[in-house]
Order: C-alpha cells, then sequence, then structure tokens
C-alpha cells in the first residue's frame, strides 16, 4: 500500500488519533511512530501560536528529541550555545543586582558532560528555544513522518466510545460555520489539547489544583534598548517590583510578564506598566503579542477512562518558572508517552475494556511530587508572610 492510499484510509478510520499537536501530541505522535504506530494526528491551530510560551529544554528532554532525529533541527533555531543562561534579581534596574544565579552556557555542560566519567553526564545539554519555534520544527517532522497524518485547522469537538474504539467529531475551522463536522473512528485517542482540554472535559476527569495560581500578562516585543543589559547578559532578569523579563534570543526579542488580578485581562499601555515595574523608561521597536495566562499547579484524578488517554497539560499543569511545563511532557518512557503507546502494543484488550483500571500511570506519582514540593514551599512561604522566617523546626519544608 503506498503512502497516499495509507494516508486517504487513516482519514477515517486511525488507529491512534492524537487532538492538539503541541509538544506533548507532537512528541508522542512522533515516539509512536518510531515504534510503528500510526497516527492521525489533529490541531485546531493552523501554525504554532505568536505568543512564545517556552523557552527551556532540559537536558532529559533534549535526549528523547536527539532520539527522534531532531536534536540538530532544534539546536539551529535555539539561542546560540556559547551564552551563559544566567538569572539576576534586582529591587530596580538602576540599581545592581541583589543576587545571581549562573547558569553555564549549553556549551560549557556538554564540555562538563563530556569530562564525566561518573555517569552524571548527559547526551544534550539543556537549550533555549522559543516555544513557537520548537513547535513549528515539531510540526514539519509531523508533516514528514509517513506513519502520521497530520491535520491542521482541524478541531476535536465530540467524543464518544464504547468497547472496541472511539468515535471522534472532527471539525474543519477554515470551513467556519459551514462545517458540521465529519465523524472518525479510531482504536485509541489521546488528548494532549492543552490545558484547557476538552477530551478531558467529555471524560468528566477532574483536574484538582493544588497550590495558589498566579495570572499574568505578557508582552512579546522587540527592542534593542542598552538598559536591558544594564547588568550584563541575563537569560531571566526578575525585578521586586513584579516582573520578570526572558531575553528570548539575545538579541533583541524579549518577553516581560507581570502580575494580574486573577480572571482579569491587562487593559493599559504594556510598555508603560513594563517600563514602571523595571524602574526605568525602555525604549521598545515593537510590541509583537500581548498575552494572558494562569500558573497553575494541578494534576489528573486520572490519565485515562478506557480507551481515551491524556498527556501534557490537559493531564498535569505547573508554573512555567523553572522549565517545568513541557519538559514533563517528555518524561520518556516512564511518563503519559509509555501509557498512550502501550495499549496498541502491549495491553491489547484488556486495556480498552478499562480491565486495569488499579494502575496508576506510572508518571503521575513522580508529577504529584513535583506539584506537592512548589506547593509546600508556597504555603510555607504565605504562612510565614512578609519579612517572615520558615519554620526550621520541621527540617524541611512541607512537601520538598
Ligand atoms: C509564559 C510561559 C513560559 C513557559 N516556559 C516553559 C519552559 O521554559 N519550559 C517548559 O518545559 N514549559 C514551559 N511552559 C509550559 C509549556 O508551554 C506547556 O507546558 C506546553 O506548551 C504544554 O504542551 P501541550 O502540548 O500539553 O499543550 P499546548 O502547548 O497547550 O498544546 C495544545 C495544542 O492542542 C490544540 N488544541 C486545543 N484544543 C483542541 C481541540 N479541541 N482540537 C484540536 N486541537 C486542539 C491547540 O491548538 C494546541 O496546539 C511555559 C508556559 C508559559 C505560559
Amino acid at each position: 500500500m503506498g503512502v497516499e492510499e495509507l494516508g486517504s484510509r487513516m482519514r477515517d478510520q486511525a488507529r491512534v488519533l492524537v487532538a492538539g499537536a503541541g509538544p506533548a501530541g507532537a512528541i508522542l505522535s512522533l515516539e509512536l511512530a518510531r515504534h510503528g504506530v500510526r497516527s492521525l494526528v489533529v490541531d485546531r491551530a493552523a501554525e504554532p501560536p505568536l505568543f512564545p510560551k517556552m523557552d527551556y529544554i532540559n537536558a532529559r528532554s533534549m535526549e528523547l528529541l536527539r532520539r527522534l532525529g531532531l536534536a540538530d533541527q532544534v539546536r539551529d533555531g535555539a539561542v546560540p550555545a556559547g551564552f551563559d543562561a544566567d538569572f539576576l534579581f534586582v529591587l530596580d534596574l538602576d540599581q545592581p543586582p541583589v543576587s545571581v544565579w549562573r547558569q553555564p552556557s549549553p556549551r560549557k555542560q556538554a564540555a562538563r558532560y563530556a569530562a564525566a566519567t561518573d555517569g552524571t553526564g548527559a547526551a544534550e545539554p539543556y537549550l533555549r528555544i522559543t516555544g513557537s519555534l520548537l513547535e513549528d520544527v515539531l510540526r514539519r517532522a509531523l508533516r514528514a513522518n509517513p506513519l502520521v497524518d497530520f491535520q491542521e485547522s482541524v478541531e476535536l469537538t465530540g467524543l464518544e466510545q464504547d468497547a472496541d474504539g472511539v468515535t471522534v467529531t472532527l471539525a474543519d475551522r477554515a470551513a467556519g460555520q459551514a462545517d458540521r463536522g465529519r465523524r472518525v473512528r479510531a482504536d485509541y485517542l489521546v488528548g494532549c489539547d492543552g490545558g484547557g482540554s476538552a477530551v478531558r472535559r467529555a471524560l468528566g476527569i477532574d483536574l484538582p489544583v493544588s497550590g495558589p495560581s498566579s495570572s499574568r500578562c505578557s508582552v512579546y516585543l522587540r527592542s534593542s534598548d542598552p538598559l536591558l543589559r544594564r547588568h550584563g547578559r541575563a537569560f531571566i532578569t526578575t525585578s521586586a517590583r513584579g516582573i520578570t523579563l526572558v531575553s528570548r534570543d539575545e538579541a533583541d526579542l524579549w518577553t516581560a510578564s507581570f502580575q494580574i488580578p486573577d480572571g482579569t485581562r491587562f487593559e493599559g499601555d504594556p510598555v508603560a506598566a513594563m517600563s514602571e515595574k523595571l524602574g526605568e523608561t525602555i525604549t521598545v521597536d515593537e510590541v509583537l503579542t500581548v498575552s494572558h495566562w494562569t500558573g497553575t499547579l494541578a494534576v489528573a484524578d486520572r490519565y485515562r477512562a478506557g480507551r481515551v488517554f491524556l498527556a501534557g497539560d490537559s493531564a498535569h499543569q505547573f508554573y512555567p518558572f523553572g522549565g517545568h511545563g513541557a519538559n514533563n511532557r517528555y518524561r520518556g518512557r516512564g511518563g503519559p508517552g509509555l501509557e498512550a503507546r502501550r495499549p496498541p502494543r502491549r495491553l491489547g484488550r484488556r486495556a480498552a475494556a478499562g480491565q486495569l483500571p488499579g494502575r496508576a500511570p506510572p508518571g503521575r506519582p513522580v508529577l504529584q511530587g513535583d506539584v506537592q514540593q512548589p506547593a509546600g514551599g508556597l504555603a510555607a512561604l504565605r504562612a510565614a508572610g512578609p519579612g517572615g522566617r520558615l519554620p526550621r523546626a520541621a527540617g524541611r519544608i512541607p512537601g520538598a
């Protein structure tokens, strides 16, 4: 059977249907293909979003991207490997930093890994890449893979499952209201459709929140104002006035994020707000986009119901600080990717019939620990209050 014929058959019938081609869905589908499993991937967006979201890929995630043959392409779009990625903490930009956390460049990390003889060296160092560029690399890989049928501008709008499979309704967004949706049958469905997951909601799976949420307005901008590097190069500058400045490309692309009350949108002048919070009037050449998002800590009660699975932000959400978001999606063999891959190849009909409900997904307890640690730390900080001391008697921050 030729690739085209296979492609047209897969339009009506798929072994695995993946909803969402963000980092989780794209990597899952490519990983399935690596194991010889075909998938149909749909994403309601025609292209990656302009707002860059993530920028930090840790060494383990890079190893997994390398296994998919994508490390070089990701590196091509990344911040050049010679830049250190220091974190500066300032009261105001016009005062010297109160603290600097030094993080050696990917090149220095790679040299350290190469010299390590105690097993602590990774095959790849961490990288900084704008999330939209990473998603572009992943989308190109999906389009090029003969075991993947990738359909963009196609939205999953409904699902039903029975003992033998899942029937989903797909709407072509490009056709607008005229499209009444078509029904596609799949053996398995994986909801990689992000924090607001339609798949999770259709399954009625709860996503309990473990810690306080924090809503932000992020301004993605172009500026060559030297004031932004007043204290030298830094990956992230955090000011006590409540703003985080991220260098996106070590050239002139930045994001500036500041907190806003939950449930609101920032309606003011983003450049004025950014300047006020940095304590300097910054010249901005271009505002590329203004975005709103809420950081939260949450792990879904379950990652699957029968033949339908959840992976990525649809299953668990983290504050992005520290790069815990997408990096948790890539946790390879022990994470949700394995859960999604298993039924077609290993668990077969027992899993499909929901006869293995007692087994917790192997990644879930780990992720619950990841959530409890910062949630415990935040609770301790809140209890201590401004200027307060953390309880030393307990020996550790709760949850840590
Ligand atoms: C400001 C910011 C900075 C971040 N920095 C980092 C970082 O440095 N490192 C890190 O690891 N993480 C970071 N994150 C988190 C990271 O971006 C997310 O964890 C990651 O994008 C989640 O990937 P995902 O594929 O699960 O979901 P998403 O990226 O949300 O992708 C979901 C996809 O599903 C599609 N979709 C949604 N609904 C449907 C539907 N019904 N039908 C079809 N398609 C649908 C969407 O169009 C989208 O393409 C950051 C997040 C933010 C907001």
